[in-house]
């Protein structure tokens, strides 16, 4: 999608610190880190929030769990954990209209959210 934002860093236009790539996904450092380790999982492909996901993303949807996972053993988050993260729409905090995970780790978190 023109206009937004993650379609952007996803294609090079606006840059980031990018922790992975491939052709379906980008990870990349979140621009306001709320936690020591805190990036962004995004498809490559433009899904609104989850609840436009289509049966056919769930495989990708899986791809991109892995990765965000693999990535926090990566980071040093494997035995103390962190949060895997998806906010939809307005309710659920979400400001930026291109599906991603965050995963959060290098503190404990509280819960439940505010
Ligand atoms: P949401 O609130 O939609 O779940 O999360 C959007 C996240 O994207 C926020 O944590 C915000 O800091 C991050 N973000 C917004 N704009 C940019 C940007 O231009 N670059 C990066 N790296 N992160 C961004
Ligand atoms: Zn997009």
């Amino acid at each position: 999608m023109s206009d937004c934002i993650f379609c952007k860093i996803a294609a090079g236009e606006i840059p980031s610190k990018k922790l992975y790539e491939d052709d379906e996904m980008l990870v990349f450092l979140d621009i306001t880190p709320m936690a020591p380790v805190h990036y962004l999982v995004i498809p490559k492909k433009h899904i609104q929030s989850l609840l436009e996901l289509e049966e056919a993303d769930t495989a990708l949807l899986g791809r991109l769990f892995f990765k965000a996972q693999e990535i926090a053993k990566e980071k040093g988050c494997e035995e103390k954990g962190g949060r895997f993260v998806i906010n939809a729409k307005t309710d659920g905090g979400q400001t930026v209209d291109h599906l991603h995970i965050h995963f959060l780790g290098g503190r404990a978190l509280g819960w439940p959210p505010g």
